[in-house]
């Protein structure tokens, strides 16, 4: 999975420190990310970008000593650094790379969201200790924000529940997937969106795995699950375009991809779950 960077570490703390030529720069313009083309589609590091301030990056991470910076604006374009969608960074070669990107984006989004305070309007500034920014005026603070979300692969015997979205570009089959509304447990969550995507309930709830996955700002928490009942399915129509019980057999085979739902219906498929 695209986290999965072992043996190289990703490290998230919040040491900011200068930033050399030889680190990374992050440079976004709205879903886009700016990628060196003379590099195969690669990161660029600061030194492939002209006329760039050091001093105006913001620290973001670093993977096994190397360093990754965001550039607080939208650079233009070079002959050999230009904007790809941040899709483009699922290619990406070698994963921690892919990982960084994906990462260093959902980072991006929160900065450019907590450039004021939400609560007075006024301008927000970095605390110097951590990963937060605080609002002069008012006090008020804003940690990094993640939203919690399941993913679950429910059974009904050799059959997997696949689902296939509407109005999306990706039109591959998937599991059902949701976010958790505040007050609800991941069980309650799993058991709601089973039943408003495809009309059925869901029995013998068991964990499987989990993904940061800066894409949509969130971490997956991946689940399977059993059919309980009535295996008649009625897709919503507005968020589902289908759903439907694929055997094992026929399960999509994803096992290049780098996303847990890939994973989880590879395990199904393979018979390892
Ligand atoms: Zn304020």
């Amino acid at each position: 999975m695209l986290h999965n960077i072992e043996p190289e570490e990703y490290r998230c703390e919040y040491t900011p420190r200068a930033a050399m030529p030889s680190d990374y720069l992050m440079a976004f313009r709205k879903n886009e990310i700016l990628l060196n083309q003379m590099e195969n589609g690669q990161l660029p590091q600061i030194a492939d970008l002209p006329g760039v301030d050091p001093d105006s990056l913001q620290y973001l991470f670093s993977i096994s000593g190397r360093g990754f910076f965001l550039h607080p604006g939208t650079p233009a374009e070079t002959d050999a650094l230009t904007y790809r969608h941040t899709r483009a960074l699922r290619a990406v070669t070698p994963l921690w790379m892919a990982f960084a990107g994906v990462t260093a984006y959902h980072l991006a989004v929160w900065y450019g969201h907590t450039r004021y305070c939400g609560a007075c309007g006024r301008p927000m500034v970095h605390k110097s200790d951590e990963r937060a920014m605080v609002c002069p005026d008012c006090g008020n603070i804003r940690y990094p924000d993640m939203s919690v979300a399941i993913i679950v692969g429910v059974r009904n015997g050799e059959n997997l529940l696949l689902t296939r979205y509407a109005g999306r570009g990706f039109s591959d089959y998937a599991l059902i997937a949701g976010f958790c509304e505040i007050g609800e447990s991941l069980e309650a969550t799993i058991r709601r969106e089973v039943m408003e995507e495809t009309g059925v309930r869901v029995k013998n709830i068991q964990y499987y795995d989990n993904q940061p996955w800066g894409y949509s700002q969130s971490l997956l928490i991946g689940f399977f699950a059993d059919l309980d009942g009535d295996d008649t399915l009625h897709a919503d129509g507005v968020e589902l375009a289908e759903a439907r019980w694929v055997p094992r057999a026929e399960v999509q085979d994803r096992s290049g991809d780098i996303s847990m739902t890939a994973k989880m219906m590879d395990a199904f498929r393979r018979g390892l779950i």
